[in-house]
């Protein structure tokens, strides 16, 4: 038996470093983080993330280490907003970039279906290539339809490879979940009167800014648990969804937020 076999192929080699995922041991300290690594890394090894999306990500992860890698209360009172915006919208989409396809896909097409939203692909650095590879990766993870190929609309305001969008998607959307949106677009869309859900760790982001509702949390974390306010909102009728809507204060959670990362009480671990 010759031990030195996995290196003499290269490509064997990268098979080998993407399928460690559930190697990982579940209760590491940094268990959560150790997966979203590697669920970037392998996103960019597949061509769904490009590779600034790894910057992106450790920017995040700085955030989360000072929020102690947990859903904060506030987090949690805007992510039931977010539920109840989607619930009333007529028409909500989840815009997918390279990072969110890469990390949560599955949990994205459930919250598609529990609140009856389009999934839409929109990238920053747009190639046809990375957005079919990412349609691909939804419809292998369920989704039933994938817009964002058309690219039939434009945003105003943006350039045209930023701006560009499915008129039935984000065009005609009056309610979008952008996770870790540009500052630019999230201000774009914000400006032709699209409410907007955004999840970012910096509550201090333009995207965070221009938000309706900002969720200041982790996508790993944030996606799933959208879900699960949305399943037990479902019921609800359009007055209870308008006052948990209306009761929501933006520049409330955007502080507590703040506050929580400033104080930085870091988990012992
Ligand atoms: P903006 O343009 O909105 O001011 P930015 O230029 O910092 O922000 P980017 O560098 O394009 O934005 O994107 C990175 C953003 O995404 C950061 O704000 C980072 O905190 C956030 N982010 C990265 N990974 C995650 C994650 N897994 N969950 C939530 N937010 C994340």
């Amino acid at each position: 038996m010759n031990d030195s076999s996995p290196t003499q192929d290269p490509e064997k080699e990268t098979e080998t470093e993407t399928e460690t995922e559930t190697e990982i041991p579940q209760d590491h300290p940094r268990y959560q983080s150790l997966i979203t690594r590697h669920r970037i890394e392998e996103g960019v090894d597949t061509g769904i993330t490009s590779p600034q999306g790894l910057i992106a990500e450790g920017r995040g992860e700085a955030f989360d280490y000072l929020l102690g890698e947990k859903t904060t209360s506030s987090a949690d009172d805007a992510a039931r907003a977010a539920a109840a915006l989607l619930l009333h919208a007529e028409h909500p989409v989840i815009s997918v970039n390279g990072n969110v396809a890469a990390l949560v896909p599955e949990a994205i097409v459930e919250l598609a279906e529990v609140v009856e939203a389009d999934i839409e692909v929109n990238l920053f650095n747009r190639t046809e290539k990375r957005m079919n590879a990412i349609a691909d990766h939804l419809y292998d993870h369920g989704a039933q339809t994938v817009k964002g190929l058309k690219a039939d609309d434009q945003i105003p305001g943006l350039d045209h490879e930023r701006g560009t969008v499915d008129a039935d998607g984000i065009g005609a959307a009056d309610v979008v979940l952008v996770p870790l949106e540009d500052g630019d677009r999230a201000a774009a869309l914000d400006a032709v009167g699209k409410r907007e859900i955004v999840i970012d760790l910096n509550p201090l982001s333009r995207s965070a800014l221009a938000a309706t509702v900002p969720i200041i949390d982790n996508v790993i974390r944030a996606v799933p648990n959208i879900t699960e306010h949305a399943s037990a909102l479902k019921q609800a009728d359009n007055v209870a969804l308008t006052t948990v809507i209306n009761r929501f204060d933006a520049d409330e959670v955007r502080e507590r937020a703040e506050q929580e990362i400033r104080r930085g009480e870091l988990r012992s671990s």
